[in-house]
């Protein structure tokens, strides 16, 4: 085996099996590319000793015949998700050094199937932003650069350490969070695969929460395969989490490669939206051409409540926001900052603790929950969310089985080019993105051809409620048409 950081998850798995290669060479191979790596800044945190023993657990399972569904497969894990005796930070100061004394129930059920974990992976501050730069670690630097050009560009976000971890070889999959397009986004501007389940499919539990009506748990890695395969040992019910439903997980991977002829599939006309860059609009219509040829039915669709979405969920979003991140006071747990009395030290705590967007997020959400700007502002987005979920309740209720969507409205931009004077410039990256959150539905990123500066842009699956398992089968033939990504050339290590 030359290289072990080149395989899929899938095609670890088969090689591990099939004895060409071992668990402990598999995660060598990924601690030594991280180390070389640690200029992207994708982790965090790197958990060396406890990835080694994990892997070593995962030999003797092997050599014994007694192999777990993801055994011995080095992931990287978001900072988002607390880790039992491991620094978990959302990317905030405000957390310190915080080292949790239990596991997400995310993770434990990936360890529970033989996975190893290989460290933290960088986010934005508590998931908030689309670029990775509000990160109290500092930005992640993607893997990719526009042709001719040593322009650092950003992975997107909030789950740009998992995104840019995978796109540079530096684990074979990664968790990921979408409260607003998180996973999706910088599944896309990576050229990797992510999925974000329906609503319940996955628990949050030990997910430090952002916005806990819109939060989802899923995988970014770099094939659609290798999204079904993860996100069957991530999805489940659990006690834990009242939100998460009892529903048994399918066999998402026996979905992969089931043919799609006679789906119908939606083409929402509200997703053309001004300033579109014509490539954006040309990788659509490619990607419908893909699904036609397919044997797929293209239909036209209305989702007459999308150009609502975004501003409705930068109300719902921070609201929730500002009530979860009340509990970080200085008191329990992460950062103090002493004071001459107790409001003193939430005051300053806080203030020291939260970065700018983070502060911004409380200071709406506080805003638009107070009294007499609570009906004017939270009740009316949560009408609209309500006529937002509709909207494709109607397209379902017609037949359709699936709706197609670009996944971002640009390929990936330069660190510190977007949102500097305007924030509203960086929202605007989840324009495509939020309806699936509001909606509670499915969506999944899959890469689907390149920009002119020769970035990688990718297309959006919207999905029925726990249906799931189309979007593997759809994504899958778009993936197929569209070649492997070849991944960027190593110019970091
Ligand atoms: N970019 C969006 C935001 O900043 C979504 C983030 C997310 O999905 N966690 O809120």
């Amino acid at each position: 085996m030359t290289d072990a950081t080149a395989l899929t998850l899938a095609e670890a798995r088969d090689a591990l099996r099939a004895k060409q290669v071992s668990a402990t060479e598999i995660t060598q191979a990924f601690l030594a590319a991280m180390e070389k790596a640690r200029g992207l800044n994708a982790y965090v945190l790197e958990t060396p000793e406890q990835a080694l023993a994990m892997a070593k657990a995962s030999d003797e399972r092997l050599a014994r015949g007694e192999a777990r569904p993801l055994e011995g497969l080095a992931l990287g894990i978001k900072d988002l998700y607390a880790t039992k005796g491991v620094r978990t930070t959302a990317g905030s100061n405000i957390l310190g050094n915080f080292v949790p004394a239990y596991e997400s129930t995310v993770t434990s059920n990936l360890w529970r199937d033989g996975a190893v974990m290989l460290g933290k992976l960088n986010n934005d501050e508590f998931a908030m932003g689309s670029s990775n730069e509000t990160s109290a670690f500092g930005n992640v630097v993607s893997p990719w650069r526009r042709q001719g050009s040593n322009t650092p560009l950003v992975p997107g976000g909030s789950s740009g350490g998992s995104a840019a971890a995978v796109a540079a070889r530096l684990c074979l999959g990664a968790t990921a969070t979408d409260t607003g397009g998180s996973i999706r986004q910088p599944a896309a501007f990576t050229g990797t695969v992510g999925i974000k389940p329906t609503y319940g499919r996955c628990s949050r539990w030990g997910i430090v929460a952002f916005a806990s009506s819109l939060d989802q748990a899923g995988p970014i890695a770099r094939t659609v395969r290798d999204n079904a395969i993860l996100l069957r040992s991530m999805a489940g019910p659990d006690a834990k989490d009242t939100t998460c439903v009892d529903l048994p997980v399918p066999d998402y991977e026996a979905a992969v490669g089931r043919s799609i002829k006679g789906m119908r599939i939606g083409i929402p006309k509200e997703y053309r939206v001004d300033g579109m860059p014509a490539e954006i609009e040309a990788l659509w219509e490619k990607g419908a051409k893909w699904l036609r040829d397919a044997g797929a039915e293209i239909v036209e669709v209305s989702l007459p409540h999308t150009k609502y979405a975004l501003p409705a969920y930068y109300i719902v979003a921070p609201a929730e926001a500002s009530s979860n991140l009340a509990r970080y006071d200085g008191v329990r747990y992460g950062l103090r900052v002493p004071g001459k009395d107790i409001v003193d030290l939430y005051e300053k705590t806080r203030a020291q603790g939260f970065g700018k967007e983070v502060r911004r997020r409380i200071m709406i959400g506080t805003y638009v929950l107070s009294a007499g700007y609570y009906d004017a502002y939270y009740v009316r987005a949560q009408k609209i969310r309500t006529l937002i979920k509709k909207d494709f309740e109607d397209v379902y209720a017609a037949g359709v089985d699936a709706i197609l969507t670009p996944a971002t409205p640009s390929a990936a931009f330069g660190i510190g080019e977007k949102g500097g004077a305007d924030p509203v410039e960086m929202y605007l990256n989840d324009v495509f993105t939020v309806t699936v959150n509001m909606a509670g539905l499915p969506g999944i990123a899959v890469p689907a051809g390149f920009s002119s500066e020769g970035l990688p842009l990718g297309l959006q699956l919207i999905g029925r409620a726990f249906d799931e398992e189309t979007l593997f089968s759809v994504a899958e033939v778009i993936e197929q048409a569209a070649g492997r990504v070849d991944l960027p050339q190593a110019w970091w290590a």
